[in-house]
C-alpha cells in the first residue's frame, strides 16, 4: 500500500466525513451570507437563511453559482474576505469577454498546497523527488498550483513553466527529474521532443506524470505512458474552486479521489438542475467548505462525470469521480446526435496506425451538419500507396461511425502536421457558432 499524506482526512469514515462536511457547510454559508452581498441577496430571494442549513441534506435549498456569476461580479464581487486578507489572485482564460478571477487568503494558499501534497503522495512521490512543473506559470492555476504542491510535499520543484521544449528535455535529463507535471497534450509534445533529442531513455530518471487541466481518455493515458515510459496520473482542479489538487488518482487509478473535506461534490442533471440518482452521470457541482477568499456555494462546473462512493483498494474513503468525459460546452450536436471530442480521441488512440493528434471541424453546409476529422498518421504507416491509405481511412471512418453514430469525413494528414499544444489543446472548431447564431 502506498503512503497517504493526510490519513485522518483521506481515510475518514463516511459518517465522520459527513459530520465534518455538515459543520463546515454551516460555517461557509454563514461566511458568504454575512460577508458577500450577492450571496446574501441570492439567498434572501430563495427564502433561505443560514439558520435553515442544519446539515448537508439542506444543501439542496441553496441556490447555484454559475460561471456567469463570476463574470457578472468580476473582479472582486464574490470575495468573502477584505482585500487586506487576499494574498494572491489567479485567473482562468474563460471563453469570451471578461476573464474569471479568484482571490486567495494565506490560509487558502496553505490548504491548496496541502491538497496538492495529497495528490503527489498518492502518485508515489516524496521528499527525494524532483518535479518538473511544465504547466504555464501566471494567472493560470496549473503552474503555481503544482509548484505549491511540491513545496508542501518537501520535494524539489523545477519551475520550468510551458514552452521551449528542447530546454525542457535537457533539464529533465541533466537534473535527473523524476516527475513531470503538465497538461496531457504537452506531455505528448514533450514525448516527441524526448524521442527527437536522441538522448537515450535510460539516462532519464522520469517515472511519474501528474497530468490534468483538460479531459484525457484512458486510451490517451496508455499512449503517453508508452511514449514516455512512465506511470501517468490524473490531477483535477479548477480556478473557481482552487486549482489543481481538488482531486487526484491513487495507485489503483479507479477514478479520481476528491478532497471532499474541502470541496463537497454533487452531481446534477445539466438541463433540469435536479440531483441525479447516486452513481448516475451528470454535471459536477462543488461547494467549497473551507475557502476564505472566494468561497463558492454549489458552483456549476459544466464538467460531466459520476461519483463512486465504494471504498477504494488504496484504503482511502474519499469519494471518487470517473474520468471527466468532457464539459457540457464541449458537446457537439451533429445531425441531432450528441458527440464528444473524448469519443473521437478514444477511437484514434486505440488504433495503432495513428498519432493521438486530431482536429475536428464542424460546419453547416446546405442546412446539413458536417464533421471533418483530420488525423495524423504515424510515420511508419504514412505511404504513397493510395490504395493502402484509402483502406486505412475507411477502416477509421467505420470505427468512428460505430462509436459516434454519425459518418464523419475523415482526412489523413502527414505526421507532425497538426499544431501541438503547450497548454490545453484546442481540438475543435465549430464554424456553426459563428455563421448560424
Ligand atoms: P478554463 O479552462 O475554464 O479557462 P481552468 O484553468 O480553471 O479554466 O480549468 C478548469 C477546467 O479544466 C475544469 O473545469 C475541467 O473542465 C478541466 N480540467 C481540469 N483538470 C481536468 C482533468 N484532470 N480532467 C479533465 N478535465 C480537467
Ligand atoms: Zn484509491
Amino acid at each position: 500500500m502506498g503512503k497517504i499524506w493526510n490519513e485522518t482526512k483521506e481515510c475518514m469514515s463516511r459518517d465522520d466525513m459527513r459530520r465534518l462536511q455538515s459543520e463546515r457547510l454551516k460555517k461557509v454559508v454563514e461566511r458568504v451570507y454575512y460577508n458577500c452581498e450577492p450571496y446574501r441577496k441570492r439567498m434572501q430571494e430563495a427564502g433561505v437563511s443560514p439558520a435553515d442549513i442544519k446539515s448537508l441534506d439542506d444543501i439542496v435549498k441553496l441556490p447555484f453559482t454559475s460561471k456567469k456569476d463570476l463574470r457578472d461580479y468580476y473582479p472582486f464581487g464574490l470575495l468573502s474576505s477584505p482585500m487586506s486578507e487576499i494574498v494572491r489572485i489567479q485567473g482562468s482564460s474563460g471563453t469570451t469577454g471578461k476573464p474569471i478571477v479568484a482571490g486567495y487568503t494565506r490560509r487558502d494558499i496553505e490548504i491548496w498546497g496541502e491538497v496538492g501534497a495529497r495528490c503527489l503522495t498518492a502518485y508515489g512521490l516524496g521528499k527525494n523527488d524532483i518535479v518538473q512543473v511544465s504547466y504555464g506559470y501566471g494567472l493560470f492555476t496549473g503552474g503555481l498550483g503544482a509548484h505549491g504542491a511540491v513545496e508542501t510535499l518537501g520535494g524539489t520543484v523545477l519551475p520550468m513553466s510551458a514552452g521551449n521544449t528542447e530546454k525542457q528535455i535537457l533539464m529533465m535529463h541533466d537534473l535527473g527529474v523524476t516527475a513531470l507535471a503538465c497538461t496531457p497534450s504537452y506531455a505528448l509534445y514533450l514525448a516527441e521532443g524526448l524521442a527527437a533529442s536522441g538522448l537515450p531513455r535510460e539516462e532519464f530518471k522520469l517515472r511519474v506524470g501528474a497530468f490534468g487541466a483538460e479531459p484525457w481518455t484512458e486510451q490517451m493515458r496508455r499512449d503517453i505512458e508508452n511514449k514516455l515510459g512512465i506511470k501517468a496520473y490524473d490531477i483535477y482542479g479548477l480556478t473557481e474552486i482552487m486549482g489543481p489538487g481538488v482531486g487526484y488518482e491513487c495507485e489503483f487509478q479507479h477514478g479520481t479521489h476528491i478532497c471532499e473535506d474541502h470541496f463537497y461534490p454533487e452531481i446534477v442533471d445539466p438541463v433540469t438542475s435536479e440531483p441525479v440518482a447516486p452513481g448516475e452521470k451528470g454535471e459536477l457541482v462543488f461547494t467549497t467548505l473551507t475557502k476564505e477568499g472566494m468561497p463558492l456555494i454549489r458552483f456549476r462546473t459544466r464538467d460531466l462525470t459520476r461519483l463512486i462512493y465504494d471504498k477504494c483498494e488504496c484504503g482511502r474513503t474519499a469519494v471518487r469521480m470517473d474520468k471527466i468525459m468532457g464539459r457540457c460546452d464541449d458537446m457537439m450536436i451533429i445531425r441531432g446526435v450528441n458527440v464528444f471530442p473524448s469519443q473521437v480521441e478514444a477511437v484514434i488512440c486505440e488504433t495503432e496506425e495513428f498519432e493521438p493528434h486530431f482536429f475536428i471541424t464542424v460546419d453547416r453546409v446546405n442546412n446539413s451538419d458536417t464533421m471533418e476529422i483530420k488525423v495524423e498518421v504515424k510515420e511508419q504507416y504514412y505511404t504513397d500507396d493510395i490504395r493502402g491509405m484509402l483502406k486505412l481511412r475507411e477502416s477509421l471512418a467505420h470505427k468512428l461511425h460505430s462509436v459516434l453514430g454519425i459518418h464523419p469525413d475523415v482526412k489523413l494528414v502527414e505526421p507532425r502536421s497538426l499544431e501541438r499544444s503547450q497548454g490545453k489543446a484546442k481540438r475543435v472548431l465549430d464554424k456553426r457558432k459563428f455563421t448560424n447564431d
